[in-house]
């Protein structure tokens, strides 16, 4: 067991002194920031609560325990609102043979035919979940394969971890399969029945350029509309400059008039636009109320990639252009020792410090902790989360890096997480621990 490098005092009630929060999370007035976008206060915890937060050293505060966090960032606990529980951790039994999408795509499609029962499901998501709340995560949305029988055995496994998981991790799930399936009456009656008994009131699919895309996306949304769902879409992941679906999503939203959220994931072609092709993708999106999450690690793992080149370019899209415009922006974490991305733990602190290398979003403004936080809690319809707010939950993750060069030089794997003013164990989970499901290892004396 350890609860990080902070020894809280031993009460219900404490302050937090001298701790460095991020400007743009912080719901109270009267604070400055410095260059970091980081503002110097006192956290008072009063039963699981955030009492007060004030300007660090405010006279006239009542004594009592307190910790000084010596002007260590702290953050809420952290929403990520793109991964794949579900696909999560099967690389050892189902390596991506290239590294490439399409060996991603076919090397999943097998895994899943062969091996995703109910109990190699749960046992996965479980996993994914313990890595997401070890290291700091409140909320998140995964998305879940929902093709042919697949629909009947993940969708009531997701429904029980998220009771399992009530007041630990807030989980949402989006139905994915490939727009083509749309056109399939049967099919979206499956996932629609599937989503009222087990979901969230969210539905969603992978566009890509198909030629009845505009017909299919007519079906989406009139499902969403009867029903009374958001979407949430995988959107143009590719290098392809023709992969402009994201328009088509737009255009789909304004002729139907959608009124609920959607959230549009990777857009990786929109990068590779001309300009004014890209100008115009974007003022759509904006017209049409689309959100867009980057999912940085997954797009460089695998854009970009051919045997024995370089590759050019980092995969992600046009993401500081979109939050110019206006546009929602948020980074996720998406896929977990998966065909899809072979790395990854469910760490939000990685993702914003490898999302603020690959994206450059240093040197450009100081308010992108929204981007795992405010920004994704809003989409998800979590009032209060993501945020500092007096009279909200005491989540929060205490770090000694007093600045983002200090923040980002290191993994802040000490780091402490309260849940309700409490510190949980940051101990992760053993990967030895999915050893024994089907195929996983390659039988006896494998390593
Ligand atoms: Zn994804």
């Amino acid at each position: 067991m350890t609860t990080g490098f902070a020894t809280l005092p031993p009460s219900a009630d404490f302050r937090l002194t001298r701790a460095r929060a991020p400007r743009c999370l912080v719901e109270a007035g009267g604070l400055a920031a410095d260059r970091d976008g980081l503002t110097l206060v006192d956290i008072a915890v009063e039963a699981g609560r955030i009492a007060s937060i004030l300007p660090a050293g405010t006279e006239g505060l009542p004594g009592g325990p307190a910790f000084d966090c010596d002007g260590g960032i702290v953050l809420p606990r952290l929403v990520d609102c793109h991964v794949h529980l579900d696909k999560g951790h099967i690389w050892p039994r189902r390596p991506n043979p290239d590294g490439s999408f399409m060996g991603a795509l076919n090397s999943v499609m097998a895994d899943r035919e062969a091996n995703w029962s109910a109990g190699d499901v749960r046992a996965r998501m479980d996993f994914g979940l313990r890595c997401a709340f070890a290291h700091g995560t409140a909320a998140l949305r995964t998305h879940i394969d929902s093709l042919g029988k697949q629909i009947g055995i993940s969708w009531p496994v997701l429904a029980e971890l998220r009771a399992e998981w009530a007041g630990r991790i807030a989980i949402q799930a989006s139905p994915l399969f490939g727009i083509q399936f749309a056109l399939d009456e049967g099919h979206v009656r499956d996932v629609v029945a599937a989503v009222k008994a087990h979901g969230d009131r969210l539905f969603g699919c992978v566009t890509y350029m198909i030629p009845e895309l505009d017909a299919a996306l007519d079906i989406v949304f009139r499902t969403a509309i009867e029903n009374g769902f958001d979407l949430d879409f995988h959107v143009d992941e590719t290098n392809d400059p023709a992969a402009r679906s994201l328009e088509h999503i737009a255009e789909a939203a304004i002729r139907h008039r959608f009124s609920g959220k959607i959230l549009a994931g990777h857009c990786c072609s929109l990068a590779l636009q001309e300009p004014e092709v890209e100008a115009r993708i974007i003022a759509k999106v904006l017209e049409a109320g689309i959100a867009v999450v980057s999912l940085p690690m997954c797009n460089m793992y695998l854009q970009d990639r051919a045997p024995g080149r370089t590759p050019r370019w980092r995969g992600v899209t046009a993401l500081h252009e979109l939050k110019a415009a206006g546009v929602p922006v948020m980074i996720a974490s998406d896929n977990t020792r998966d065909p899809f991305y072979a790395y990854g733990d469910l760490d939000l602190i990685e993702v914003l410090r490898e999302g603020t290398r690959i994206l450059q979003l240093d040197h450009a403004g100081t308010d992108w902790a929204n981007a795992v936080a405010r920004t994704p809690a809003a989409i998800m319809g979590l009032e209060g989360r993501g945020t500092l707010s007096p009279g909200g939950p005491a989540d929060l993750i205490l770090t000694r890096a007093r600045d983002w060069t200090e923040f980002f030089a290191r993994p802040q794997a000490d780091r402490s997480v309260l849940v309700g003013g409490r510190a949980i164990d940051t101990t992760l989970p053993d990967h030895r621990e999915l050893d024994h499901l089907k195929g996983m290892r390659a039988g006896p004396g494998a390593p």
